[in-house]
């Protein structure tokens, strides 16, 4: 079981976490031109592979979002600490890498 001190510091790290990733998905222009023009050619080909990379980034950082969020939530609920798979409590070792982590240390290895 976590202490209060743990879950707060946990808490604290998670709402960090969120700031950041949040405003960096902030900057980033969800609503990139692909362009219009079709004569462009091979150049709008870069472009749009440029702009898969840069989703695919996107795409692995919204996720993370999500899982704080989802993290947040359960604390609010008071469920987080507790593996989503086996519902036992996910070790401090574990959380304070990683606070958003749904699983606990077997579950992890076995996934
Ligand atoms: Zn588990």
């Amino acid at each position: 079981m976590l202490t209060k001190e743990q879950l707060e510091k946990l808490e604290e790290q998670l709402t960090e976490e969120r700031e950041v990733l949040a405003g960096k998905l902030a900057h980033q222009n969800p609503n990139v031109d692909f362009g219009d023009d079709v004569d462009a050619g091979d150049e709008e080909a870069d472009e749009a592979e440029a702009f898969a990379t840069v989703l695919g980034i996107n795409q692995v950082e919204k996720e993370h979002l999500l899982d704080i969020e989802h993290a947040l939530d359960k604390i609010r609920k008071g469920t987080y600490g507790k593996c989503e798979h086996c519902g036992q409590p996910i070790s401090h070792e574990v959380l304070s890498v990683e606070p958003a982590s749904r699983l606990c240390k077997t579950c992890k290895a076995l996934a």
